[in-house]
């Protein structure tokens, strides 16, 4: 009955292909041999590094490489941030320096000039960092493409200006004598002691952001990067979180102000320039944007390289030219060309990483929503309207659905179902009409509004985060129905919710009849259980709605009839759908009413038998006049 095109089933064999499993990721297949579970080759590699980090400098080290290391701790701080900001949450900053200059004027400034403990000017130091990243990040993170970068240019120069030209600050001279640090009667002059400052805070940083990413918070702030749709339909407030990273990856440059202007034991405005600026960057993207000790590596990378170069070079070339600088712009170009994911996850590709540990079984049930009454009014529609320009996508649309009911919305390609779905669910603003839901007007809400009301939803063209696994993907679901935040999730003090969450997630992929592929990467799925896995994510936010949107396209015949098993089983639970989909045989099957949809206009509403019987609704799909 419907018209070919793009969307509707594919030919049997194009569904057989899609569907069928393509093999699991390296990385993850081996976690299941027990030993390698208990000592996976990644943790092994981080717990090497921090005990080589501790050890170093009771070796006989010469003084000159604890002095390399002093920086490349220092240089990581900022560069972790700009992992957070750019590799995770996917904004470009150019700023890093100017935060790390804050951090360093600060306690440079209040232990010289009014002699206060360098310990409680670090506490200044972030919070004068924290207050000009939350002013900087509410107007700059408004922007986007490519005016978010210049932005954070023009003020990296602007701040870098403003110490440069402050009397007090000393202009750009800076300020000299600095204290060193002391604590306990150590003192922290010599550079093997300020070493264990450094790295310590470099490392607790490190972990912090390595639990930061693995929760609640992290789970939203990684679907940034997915575009603000699918995560506000889950309820997040994707400002709040760009906003959140722009704080977090600015007090991390902070404290390297901090330290550096303990450990130089001077400033001055140079190092916090737009030069530094865009060296942090770098040393982010070379070292691995999307991963945290990517930043290590990076920043031993330029730190190391800047300086051998320095050796090097005037030996092999002569003394009258400034070669480093033109070898190691040729350096940085041939890792972005050759490793494009940075140093670090080209060299450690093949090293296996920990398969979730599944420790949730007996977690207490996340709360669930109150079910209304069925057959209590729960959306009612009412004369929606959409525009594009002259393009009216949605003509006046109305219906009703009551609590317990599945409804069908079905119309030929292009006849405005999806934008109704977009209408209704708050992720485009109407052009006219009405829109309640359980009795409350939420015309002029915005999607995660609307889904804290209890309706959730599948998008025509699935969006999820195809780096992260099927179980976290469906914890997005879970967001609104948990609370921890960033600091709790850093302490690692969110892990009781967490198991809570996951418990749920695991029990909607099983109702779905996906547990099985949980620990897998979304992006290596097909596209019938990446449709199945949104469903998951959807019922994951516990809904008395359920908005899906073409469910079982790409599905093959035994995955369909699964699905309508779970829907009619939904609604025996006292849920309510609302369906779009191209294969009749499915639509007729499950719903109680159907609306169809031609040109943007209601054209019938009835039973599914009324609904195939009618004259006009053959015509609008076969086009012909009736
Ligand atoms: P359906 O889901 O029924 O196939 P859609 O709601 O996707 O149809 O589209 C309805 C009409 O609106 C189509 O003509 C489509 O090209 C148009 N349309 C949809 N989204 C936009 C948009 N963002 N801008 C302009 N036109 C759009
Ligand atoms: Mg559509």
């Amino acid at each position: 009955m419907p018209r070919p095109d793009s969307s509707s089933p594919l030919p049997a064999a194009a569904v057989a292909a899609a569907a069928a499993p393509r093999p699991a990721p390296p990385a993850r297949s081996d976690a299941q041999s027990p030993a390698s579970a208990r000592w996976p080759a990644r943790r092994l590699c981080v717990w090497a590094f921090v005990a080589t980090i501790a050890l170093l400098p009771l070796l006989p080290v010469p003084a000159f490489w604890i002095t390399q290391l002093n920086y490349i701790g220092l240089y990581a701080l900022p560069a972790m941030g700009l992992v957070l900001l750019t590799g995770v949450g996917g904004f470009t900053s150019f700023g890093q320096a100017a935060f790390v200059g804050i951090g360093a004027y600060t306690t440079a400034y209040l232990s010289t000039a009014l002699g206060l403990s360098p310990w409680l000017n670090l506490f200044v130091g972030l919070a004068l960092t924290c207050a000009s990243a939350l002013v900087l990040g509410w107007i700059t993170l408004r922007m986007s493409g490519h005016y978010l970068p210049l932005a954070t240019i023009a003020w990296c120069l602007a701040l870098n200006y403003t110490m440069a030209n402050m009397e007090w600050l000393g202009k750009f001279d800076g300020i000299l004598g600095v204290p060193a640090l002391q604590f306990a009667g150590i003192d922290f002059t010599q550079d093997s002691r300020i070493y264990y400052v450094i790295w310590a805070l470099a490392l607790l940083c490190a972990f912090a952001l390595i639990n930061l990413l693995d929760s609640r918070t992290g789970r939203a702030i990684r679907a940034l990067k997915g575009g603000v749709t699918m995560a506000e339909a889950m309820g997040i407030s994707t400002f709040r979180y760009k906003v959140q990273i722009f704080v977090i990856a600015a007090l991390f440059a902070g404290i390297s102000g901090w330290l550096f202007a303990h450990f130089q034991r001077t400033v001055n405005p140079s190092p916090f320039g737009i030069k530094f600026g865009i060296e942090y960057l770098f040393m982010a993207v070379a070292g691995g944007v999307g991963s945290v000790w990517g930043a290590f590596a990076g920043a031993a990378l330029v730190k190391l390289a800047e300086d051998q170069l320095q050796v090097l070079l005037p030996r092999l070339l002569g003394t009258n030219g400034s070669f480093e600088i033109v070898f190691f712009g040729v350096l940085l170009v041939l890792i972005l060309k050759y490793m494009p994911q940075g140093v670090l996850p080209w060299a450690s590709s093949r090293l296996t990483s920990p398969a979730r540990t599944r420790d949730w079984q007996d977690a207490q049930p996340l709360p669930a929503r109150q079910r209304p009454a069925r057959g209590q009014p729960l959306l009612e529609v009412r004369a929606i309207r959409k525009q594009f320009g002259g393009l009216v996508a949605v003509n006046d649309i109305g219906f009703d659905i009551r609590a317990g009911e599945i409804v069908g919305l079905i119309g030929p390609n292009g006849a405005g179902k999806s934008t109704t779905f977009n209408l209704i669910s708050g992720v485009l603003s109407k052009s006219g009409g009405q829109v309640r839901l359980s009795g409350r007007d939420v015309t002029h809400l915005r999607s995660r509004q609307i889904a804290r009301l209890g309706l959730s939803r599948t998008f025509q063209h699935v969006k999820m985060m195809a780096e992260m696994t099927v179980l976290e993907n469906v914890a997005l679901g879970a967001y609104m129905r948990s609370r921890s935040g960033a600091v709790s999730a850093m302490l690692r003090l969110d892990r009781a919710e967490e198991r809570r969450i996951y418990a749920e997630a695991e029990r909607q992929l099983q109702r779905i009849g996906m547990a099985d592929h949980m620990h897998e990467l979304a992006g290596n799925l097909a596209l019938g259980p990446q449709r199945l896995m949104e469903i998951a994510r959807a019922l994951c936010t516990d809904p008395d709605l359920l908005l899906l949107d073409e469910p079982a396209a790409g599905l093959r015949h035994q995955e369909k009839q699964a699905l309508l098993q779970v829907l009619r089983q939904l609604r025996s639970e006292g849920m309510s759908l609302l369906l779009v989909e191209h294969d009749m045989d499915f639509v007729m099957k499950l719903t109680d009413r159907i609306v169809v949809m031609e040109f943007g206009t209601h054209l019938m509403e009835g039973t599914p038998a009324e609904v195939q019987a009618s004259p006009a609704v053959r015509a609008a799909y076969l086009g012909t006049e009736h």
